[in-house]
């Protein structure tokens, strides 16, 4: 692709940008971390904005409620909201960012047009149930059991570390439809209504004092049949479209957020050895910018974002990490004042090489799969 912005570009980045002075001006004070229902309608009503004035689903199709943008008005889109310090995705994460696309690659018609428009509108909140107690790294090894009766799939196991999953509407759900083949071909993706008889969410305290991880129990849940997205025991397939979105394409807006972090911590880096280590974090937070155009483009041409996604996953989550230690040591020496802001940053930047696939995970996909360096020894 041209990584230039053309005149028509510049023309969408001056009307968002003074819809979104008009519009983040109106809008009210963001509510307290723990007050769940304020942060529900808050997050979802900045969503129902977006929807209106035609921002929402950048680049999903227009068929759906989305605005089908060309990739370059995409990145322009995260640029500008980021830095208009505009309301993130919040709650609706998973929904915007990669239940909904993988919707739009895997989903049948009537999924899409019962989903989509609603996640864009605001209306529908997801969460993600993949992780399990023995099955995080080795996703594959998940032992949440789906038996066929009928026209539904009855379900029990156990999920944990589901982002937002007391509020989710919506789960994205793999479960282990065959367990005498090969691990990777008995899981099946299915779509999870969160309220139905047989699930019970437990929230969990995290280091922040938050609580929007979740362990979701699931006893003899009947999921519809038609609630499965691809085939059933292809689910390994489909899970790996919604993990190049979530490690390819979620972060977008993060990206640019951090790199305005760094820019923001410059002029209070005064020692030589840390202003280089921070001008090394933001050419490689540049650099990730450019693979991130890369993978937009490639999403746009192909529908998914491509191998760039585990590349980009990897590289944010590690610069950001750094970028959170420096800022800490500077913040230590009492330079800057901004306390609750930074110490909260460094916090949540400790998780980011492991949410989504940690960075051993992420280097042994790229070693192995992209480079085709031979495969590590297995143990078990
Ligand atoms: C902020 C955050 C949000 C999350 N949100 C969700 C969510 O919404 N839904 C969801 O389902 N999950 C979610 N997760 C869970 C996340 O996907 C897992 O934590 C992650 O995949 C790691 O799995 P684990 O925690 O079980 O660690 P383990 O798999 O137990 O790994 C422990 C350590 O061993 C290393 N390791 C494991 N296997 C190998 C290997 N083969 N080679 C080298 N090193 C290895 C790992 O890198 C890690 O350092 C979230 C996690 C975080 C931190």
């Amino acid at each position: 692709m041209d990584l230039r912005y053309s005149d028509a570009d510049e023309a969408f980045r001056a009307e968002l940008r003074s819809w979104l002075a008009r519009s983040l001006a109106e809008l009210p004070s963001p509510p307290g971390r723990d007050d769940w229902p304020a942060r529900v309608r808050y997050d979802t009503d900045w969503q129902r904005r977006l929807f209106d004035a035609g921002y929402a689903g950048i680049n999903w199709p227009k068929a759906y409620g989305g605005r089908d943008a060309s990739p370059s008005e995409q990145l322009v889109f995260h640029e500008e909201t980021t830095r208009a310090k505009a309301p993130y995705v919040g709650v609706n994460f998973v929904g915007t960012l990669h239940a909904g696309p993988t919707l739009v690659a895997e989903g049948s018609e009537a999924q899409k047009s019962a989903h989509l428009p609603k996640i864009l509108r605001g209306d529908e909140v997801w969460c993600q149930c993949f992780s399990e107690p023995d099955a995080g790294s080795d996703l594959a090894g998940l032992t949440t059991r789906a038996v066929r009766d009928g026209d539904d799939y009855v379900v029990t196991g156990r999920k944990t570390w589901c982002s937002f999953g007391h509020v989710g509407e919506f789960g994205e759900l793999l479960v282990r439809t065959d367990p005498d083949v090969p691990k990777h071909r008995g899981i099946t993706w299915l779509i999870l209504p969160m309220g139905l008889p047989g699930i019970e969410v437990r929230p969990i305290e995290t280091l922040l004092g938050s609580s929007e991880f979740c362990e979701v129990f699931l006893d003899e849940v009947r999921v519809p049949v038609a609630n499965r997205i691809g085939d059933e025991n292809d689910g390994w397939r489909v899970t790996n479209v919604t993990l190049s979105f979530e490690r390819g394409t979620a972060f977008v807006s993060e990206m640019v957020d951090a790199l305005r972090l760094a820019e923001e911590l410059a002029p209070s880096v005064h020692d030589v050895a840390e202003r280089r280590e921070l001008a090394h974090v933001i050419a490689e937070l540049d650099a990730l910018w450019s693979l991130t155009k890369r993978n937009v483009s490639q999403a746009g041409r192909t529908g998914v974002p491509g191998p760039g996604a585990m590349m980009l996953k990897l590289g944010y989550s590690e610069a950001r990490d750094r970028l959170g230690e420096l800022s800490m040591r500077v913040l230590e020496r009492g330079i800057l004042d901004v306390h609750d802001e930074i110490v909260e940053e460094r916090l949540r930047t400790l998780s980011l090489p492991i949410a989504a696939g940690t960075s051993q995970i992420q280097r042994n996909i790229i070693g192995e799969r992209l480079l085709g360096l031979p495969k590590e020894q297995r143990w078990a």
